[in-house]
């Protein structure tokens, strides 16, 4: 089904009886009695929706209806599903060999992609280590921070400065530096590591930063750079902690504080990284280059779990000179081949397609799209950069109404608390562009009192 939603089946949804198959039905009891989805309970009874396939920028359900992808499967899938390119090289590299242990031995998919990193991230990131995930690439990140101040003799500097709203994972070294109420760090508090956090800072993209935006940063930093192995933040837009885009001169001038008081800074491009933002890496908007710097997400288009962490020779260097002598981390799927080839034919095809007019044209659209969405009375916020456009409303969505009535208007659009947003897939045309934009007006139009 294209998108059709009038605002009669928009307004029915919340009691739509959804045809689903015999076996569909069976699928999702067997889901519900023992599967947990991300972030929920078990046996709840909110709607999930069995997947058929996926191809371009089209969802199929196994109810036979087409869904158009707002979300690219969490920031990942650019080129969007099944793509011919992609399919073609990770057969190719199944005939080869599936995986192999990357300790002592390597091969060319992991070459050639570290190879790449190297060339495309900023110029001092030299060295790199592939993770098998965004979480454990920050792991990595931290680790090698804490090890590069142990290696200079300098073993107190074992803490994070970060700001709040950032999201860096689920493990427990990436929640102590996630936002400590979004991350729910009152569950854990015995366990997980205190860090120092500051106010997320007020001044926005586009804007510049005065003295009184980065003060509270630049204290916090002063006061404790003494046990301050790193700051880290996401650069310019924070995604899952607030999907908050801020002023590319703030990020400039952490960058700068962070050499002025012997602290490293760890960007976390997860998100961001591979096009996302309209540069290829986020921190380009603000012309930095970090000391280490994390990868996953598009990395590999969506079709596989890998990420990356790299970091300067400095940075490398200096661990692997110090005590013990190594980096203390290996992952078993450590640069897995088949995650590896995805992440090379991902990069090829995103660089021989003329991704920044897309993602200007996906801005555009949005802008567009969006705009409309101001009016209505429980939108707080419109704002788009890049390929990503979000309505931040004034209290949180109901998941269990608002979930279907996406899906009853054809599009797949998975919003989290009081943020409906939209990160489509780079290739998607206008007319679906449009599709997601204008569901997205009609649901929230149709909820708000
Ligand atoms: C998603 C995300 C992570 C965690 O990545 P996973 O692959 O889910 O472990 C870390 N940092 C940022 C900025 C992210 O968006």
């Amino acid at each position: 089904m294209h998108f059709s939603a009038n605002d009669s089946s928009v307004k029915q949804a919340g009691c739509h009886i959804i045809p689903v198959k015999p076996d569909s039905e069976n699928l999702l009891a067997s889901d519900k009695k023992h599967i947990w989805h991300p972030y929920s309970a078990m046996g709840s009874d909110l709607p999930v929706f069995p997947v058929e396939s996926a191809k371009g920028v089209r969802i199929k359900l196994a109810d036979g209806r087409e869904l158009v992808d707002g979300m690219s499967s969490w920031w990942c899938a650019i080129h969007g599903y099944n793509h011919p390119v992609m399919n073609a090289a990770l057969t190719q590299q199944l005939d080869s060999m599936a995986h192999i242990m990357f300790g002592g031995l390597t091969h060319e998919p992991a070459v050639k992609l570290a190879e790449k990193l190297v060339e495309l991230t900023p110029e001092p990131l030299q060295s790199v280590f592939f993770a098998d995930s965004g979480s454990v690439s920050v792991e990595v990140a931290l680790k090698m921070a804490i090890q590069y101040w142990n290696a200079r003799k300098l073993p107190n500097k074992q803490k994070f400065l970060t700001i709040r709203y950032g999201y860096h994972g689920d493990t427990f070294g990436a929640m102590s530096v996630t936002d400590p109420v979004n991350g729910m760090h009152a569950l854990f508090a015995d366990t997980l590591a205190q860090q120092y956090f500051v106010d997320a800072p007020a001044c926005h993209f586009g804007e510049a930063c005065s003295n009184e935006d980065i003060t509270p940063f630049q204290q916090q930093l002063e006061e404790h750079k003494g046990d301050i192995a790193a700051v880290i933040l996401e650069p310019i837009v924070q995604g899952a902690g607030g999907m908050r885009f801020y002023s590319a001169d703030y990020l400039r001038r952490v960058s700068e504080l962070c050499s002025e008081n012997d602290v490293l800074l760890i960007l976390d491009e997860i998100a961001t990284g591979f096009g996302r933002t309209g540069r290829l890496f986020a921190c380009e908007h603000a012309d930095v280059a970090p000391d280490i710097m994390c990868v996953g997400k598009s990395l590999t288009g969506g079709y596989m779990s890998l990420a990356a962490t790299l970091a300067t020779e400095e940075v490398s260097q200096t661990i692997s000179n110090g005590e013990p002598g190594v980096f203390m981390h290996g992952p078993t799927f450590m640069a897995n081949p088949l995650a590896c080839t995805a992440a090379n034919t991902s990069i090829k095809l995103l660089l021989e397609s003329p991704w920044q007019q897309r993602i200007a044209a996906i801005e555009q659209g949005l802008k567009a799209g969006l705009e409309k969405c101001r009016e209505l009375g429980n939108v707080n916020e419109v704002r788009v950069l890049g390929a990503i456009g979000v309505a931040e409303l004034h209290q949180p969505v109901d998941m269990k109404t608002i979930q279907p009535m996406f899906v009853d208007a054809g599009v797949w659009v998975r919003p989290f608390g009081k943020l409906v947003y939209l990160m489509p897939p780079y290739i998607i045309d206008e007319s679906d562009l449009k599709s997601l934009t204008t569901a997205v007006y009609r649901v929230l139009s149709s909820v708000s009192r």
